[in-house]
């Protein structure tokens, strides 16, 4: 079954695409958790982090350096922004087509809830 992702991918269901080359796709979050939340995914389908192998190496450097262009585009650069990929329950993914959470505008406050809470 393909993903919501891969069919945001292919343009067959529509999103606010920020930007589209032959390897990945970014499209504004449904459900902004920041005045900035945008996601970056490959354009192939990778499942998890888990589903990573070593052929993915520069496809994983180019989601980093296209979240860093688009954190520039989007003014927040400077001020600073989170990277994020969930994997698995524990994780809290909910979408299984790998996907890099770029999220800024604000101050985002601790990296993690402390053990506990
Ligand atoms: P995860 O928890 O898997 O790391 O994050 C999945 C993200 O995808 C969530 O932040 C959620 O709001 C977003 N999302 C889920 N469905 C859609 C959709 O159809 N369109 C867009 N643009 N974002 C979605």
């Amino acid at each position: 079954m393909p993903t919501i992702f891969a069919k945001i991918v292919r343009g067959e269901i529509p999103s606010d695409l920020v930007y589209q080359d032959e390897q990945v796709t970014a499209f504004r979050d449904i459900s902004p958790v920041a005045p900035t939340h945008i996601l970056i995914v490959p354009n192939k389908v990778i499942p998890t982090a888990n589903d990573l192998t070593a052929d993915d190496e520069q496809l994983v450097g180019h989601m980093v350096l296209v979240a860093k262009q688009i954190a520039e585009q989007e003014g927040i650069a400077a001020n600073g922004y989170r990277l994020i990929i969930n994997c698995n329950e524990h994780g809290g993914q909910v979408v299984f087509h790998l996907h890099m959470h770029l999220v800024g505008g604000q101050p985002l406050g601790p990296m993690i809830l402390k053990r506990g809470s």
